[in-house]
């Protein structure tokens, strides 16, 4: 039987209340009828599921409708996103693709023979590697190879046990593997990618995709903050690395990164798309869940019950944000001061409402620290229930089209377009 194999350009998206999967499909057929083919990913992480109280199948039942209602024919996929092996049993029937998450063991020291024997399996990698399309070489040595070992091995070894308890339940080649180390201190650098991922072909893991950490802020919602030029250096670099390691340690031909981008990091989207054009290489986006603000924009800009809903909303996530922030602190960075009190959120119209919400950079009204709040705010959503629900259902027309516009124009078409 042949291998599931996630197609060139895929895109996470998250759908945190399951209402949205037919309008992220359309953002996707939109991308097909222009000739662009995207596969949708739908992700949401074990938090996600925690705070909302929902369950993976029930993510699988939304897109398999959605799928079907739209006659896509094409792949999509469902990412168990961040999963290890206390949490991925529930999410093994309906996931076809899984996030193995290792952040929490990389830093615990290594095997020192273990260590010693990648060091001897891959004597080419204690020496400066010059590869092709790389501007400096990469300055590895027996020592450095040692100290990355020390650094990644144990994660990388337990990875292998993730992805052999996945394939025992599942079968090989049934499903697309990645392993993330997005959610840690410091970022990897395209020589400590280069030592993982011969390491990660010995451990025998068909890795589909992997995400390593970058550097700069990659806040929830938001664009990113840090060095543009540091980022297009750093992603051309692992694309270099990739394409090499593939040739070099036979892993999986379509390899590829995956950017863990927690949404909206517009001032990169050029960037990942000069280096897709000038590369041919093909790219895994995973956003954040940002559909659900898509929802409040949507009823608010419904007026009536909806924007009193949107607006009773943002004056219990201001009244819990400590709460609400705090599972998060490492991805958000909300200046409480620059939050608009409730009592002048009540008194907003729906523009001022949804022009505050939108991210449309450098508008003078977008509130940047009242997007993140109310990116993490939706468990205050989750606990009205029915409430929300029932909200989402008599406005879904208005809630549709935003959802649809803002994937396909500002996600899609910026990122695997070329103009
Ligand atoms: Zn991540």
């Amino acid at each position: 039987m042949s291998r599931l194999q996630l197609p060139r350009f895929s895109f996470g998206v998250g759908d945190r209340f399951a209402h949205q999967a037919a309008p992220q499909l359309r953002a996707c057929q939109r991308a097909a009828a222009a000739g662009v083919n995207i596969a949708p990913v739908w992700n949401k992480s074990n938090r996600e599921h925690a705070i909302i109280g929902s369950a993976p199948s029930e993510t699988r039942a939304a897109a398999d409708a959605a799928v079907a209602a739209l006659g896509w024919k094409q792949p999509y996929f469902l990412d168990a996103d961040h999963i290890n092996l206390t949490t991925v049993e529930r999410y093994l029937a309906p996931c076809d693709f899984f996030t193995i998450d290792v952040a929490e063991t990389i830093g615990k020291p290594a095997n020192p023979a273990a260590a010693r024997e990648l060091a001897e399996r891959h004597p080419e990698l204690s020496r400066e590697q010059r590869l092709p399309g790389l501007e400096r070489p990469l300055p590895l040595s027996r020592e450095r190879v040692l100290a990355i070992a020390n650094q990644y091995l144990a994660a990388i070894e337990q990875a292998g046990q993730i992805y052999r308890h996945i394939e025992a339940r599942k079968g090989r080649g049934r499903f697309i593997t990645e392993i993330s180390m997005d959610e840690t201190d410091a970022p990897q650098t395209p020589a400590e990618l280069l030592v993982i991922l011969a390491a990660v072909a010995d451990a025998g893991v068909p890795l589909a995709t992997i995400a390593p950490k970058f550097s700069g802020r990659f806040n929830k919602g938001v664009d990113y903050v840090g060095d543009p030029e540091q980022f297009r250096r750093e992603f051309h670099d692992d694309l270099v690395v990739i394409a090499y390691a593939v040739g070099q340690y036979g892993l999986p031909e379509d390899l590829k990164l995956s950017v863990h981008s927690g949404s909206d990091k517009f001032s990169l989207y050029p960037i990942l798309n000069g280096a897709l054009r000038e590369t041919g290489a093909g790219l895994h986006l995973k956003t954040a869940g940002t559909t659900w603000l898509e929802e409040l924009i949507g009823l608010a800009e419904s007026g009536g019950a909806g924007l009193e809903l949107a607006k009773e909303i943002y004056a219990r996530a201001y009244q819990e944000r400590e709460h609400l922030c705090a599972p998060y602190a490492s991805v958000i960075a909300i200046d409480h001061a620059r939050l608009p009190l409730p009592a002048v959120v009540e008194r907003w119209t729906p523009a001022e409402y949804t022009a505050a919400l939108r991210h449309v950079p450098g508008a003078a009204a977008y509130n940047p620290h009242l997007r993140q709040l109310l990116h993490v705010g939706y468990k205050i959503a989750a606990q009205m229930g029915e409430r929300y629900r029932r909200q989402l259902a008599d406005n879904a027309a208005v809630i549709a089209r935003n959802v649809e516009a803002n994937l396909f124009e500002r996600h899609l078409r910026p990122i695997f377009f070329y103009a």
